[in-house]
């Protein structure tokens, strides 16, 4: 190394600890803000909500966005529908969600809302081929029938499909009924998916889902079997207070008994709430707990095997730390072809949601999100982030590091959605984190290197820049418009 290479290394490494400095302190600051612990950072989450400005809009100009989009968009793009119910029968304790639980004639109420912004953007939809439809919430099947129906009736009117679109309905056991189970089949719905978490009375008392039984479950199974709904799912949790080795591997064997298509191991996202109130607001605590529950996995899989249930991921071992759920498939289930993903900005998809609290995003345009409807839909108010071209690569550079389990940067991928070179946009990044050894670079991939949450966090602030993070340290006593 000459004298000059030497003084310019010399300079980066004070750049870098400068850097360092104030990621590290930024990420304090969320810890204070918003409570994520150490272990449960998301960086993509965090980007929207924290890093990126919004701005209020109505309805009329969020249609506008729409109509001109659609006018332009190729032919094969993907298109989602997400129509949400943000109320529930309780509130779960682990819940993470933007619900509440309806009193006196809210329910009602939010149908006719949902209903006029559905007939607002008629227009829209109907100009749009659907890939797919998720029915989602809260806890859809919480409505009357008579509103379910008029809903589904609604949104049948309004919208096309492509063939084989997946159309799911997210059900509770507690309030899903033959009847109601019969109109979403009526309508086209082709997939049901049954929130039960557990099977153990007791973990279910603690979790405050103690309604539930289990001959509710097995009616839900059996009437959609009979409806021949093309996929039944039934939903589980690693990680609930409450929950021992012998009940969770219960709770996975009765599972398998029912026989649904679908079997998802979700692994539970403790929220603050949560972990002040079961486990003395201890992280460590919790963590000694879900990996007592871990233990049980090879268990699981076993079983799965022998019930004819293969894992999607078919990782040897896998980290349930690092992965929101895992997938068991009935191996001879029909598949369904196009299949809902929500947003996801490493994917050429444009996510259109209807309802109070709702996510959508017309891609490479913006994002936005809904605050509670009016009945008058005209009146509807979202939260919008118009990306410019530099966020939008950052999302995908966050997106792809969370991804588990091959963090890496597809460097061809990136070039064929933006046209440009990684290394070019990202050079700083890129040099800095090269000397730190936290990447590895070859001719398609960037691998990073970091494997603990918390470091993956830090360094992956790299990509998003200093002067950014400074400008949100600045900002960060200004409440975030999500919380
Ligand atoms: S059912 Fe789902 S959305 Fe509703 S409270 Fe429970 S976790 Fe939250």
């Amino acid at each position: 190394m000459n004298i000059n290479e030497k003084i310019i290394n010399q300079d980066i490494e004070r750049e870098i600890e400068k850097d360092l400095l104030i990621f590290n302190q930024f990420m304090e600051s969320l810890k204070i803000k918003i409570g994520y612990k150490n272990d449960f950072y998301f960086l993509c989450d965090l980007f929207n909500r924290n890093l990126i400005e919004k701005i209020e809009v109505n309805a009329l100009q969020i249609k506008e966005m729409w109509l001109d989009y659609i006018k332009n968009v190729e032919k094969d793009h993907t298109f989602q529908l997400y129509i949400g119910i943000p109320y529930c029968y309780s509130k779960c304790a682990y819940c993470i969600y933007h619900m509440g639980v309806a009193k006196d004639k809210e329910l009602e109420e939010y149908a006719k809302k949902l209903i006029n912004s559905i007939i607002f953007f008629q227009d829209v939809l109907r100009k749009i081929k659907f890939n797919c439809c998720y029915f989602g919430g809260g806890t859809p099947s919480l409505l009357e029938e008579q509103d379910l129906f008029e809903i589904m009736k609604i949104i049948s009117k309004s919208t096309q499909f492509v063939e084989g679109a997946e159309k799911t309905f997210e059900c509770n056991p507690q309030s899903t009924t033959y009847e109601k189970l019969k109109i979403a089949k009526e309508f086209g719905f082709n997939r049901v998916s049954f929130g039960v978490q557990s099977f153990s009375r007791d973990v279910l008392n603690k979790i405050n889902r103690g309604y539930q039984t289990k001959e509710m479950v097995r009616n839900c199974i059996d009437w959609s079997k009979r409806l021949e709904f093309q996929e039944i799912a039934i939903d589980l949790i690693i990680g609930l207070y409450g929950d021992s080795e012998e009940t969770f591997l219960e709770s996975f064997n009765k599972a398998v008994e029912l026989k649904p298509n679908k079997i998802y191991l979700y692994i539970c996202q403790p929220p603050k709430e949560y972990l002040r109130f079961y486990f003395d607001n201890s992280w460590e605590k919790y963590n000694k707990h879900f990996k007592t529950l871990t233990k049980k996995l090879p268990e699981i899989y076993k079983i799965a095997e022998e019930a004819d249930y293969i894992r999607e991921d078919k990782l040897k071992f896998i980290d349930p730390t690092q992965v929101g759920a895992i997938l068991f498939n009935l191996r001879t289930s029909p598949i369904i072809k196009h299949c809902y993903t929500g947003m996801q900005i490493t994917e050429k998809i444009s996510v259109f949601g209807l309802g109070h609290h709702v996510n959508s995003c017309i891609y490479e345009t913006a994002i936005y999100h809904s605050t509670p409807l009016e009945i008058d839909p005209e009146k509807n108010i979202y939260n919008l982030t118009m990306f410019s071209k530099k966020e939008q690569m950052q999302f995908f550079i966050l997106n792809s590091l969370e991804n588990y389990p091959r963090y890496y940067i597809d460097k061809i991928k990136f070039r064929k959605l933006f046209g440009i070179e990684l290394e070019k946009v990202f050079e700083d990044a890129i040099l800095k984190l090269k000397i730190l050894k936290k990447i590895q670079i070859t001719h398609d991939k960037i691998f990073y290197l970091p494997k603990e949450n918390k470091e993956k966090f830090l360094y992956a602030l790299f990509f998003i820049g200093r002067d950014k993070i400074v400008e949100s340290l600045k900002n960060y006593a200004k409440p975030s418009i999500f919380f």
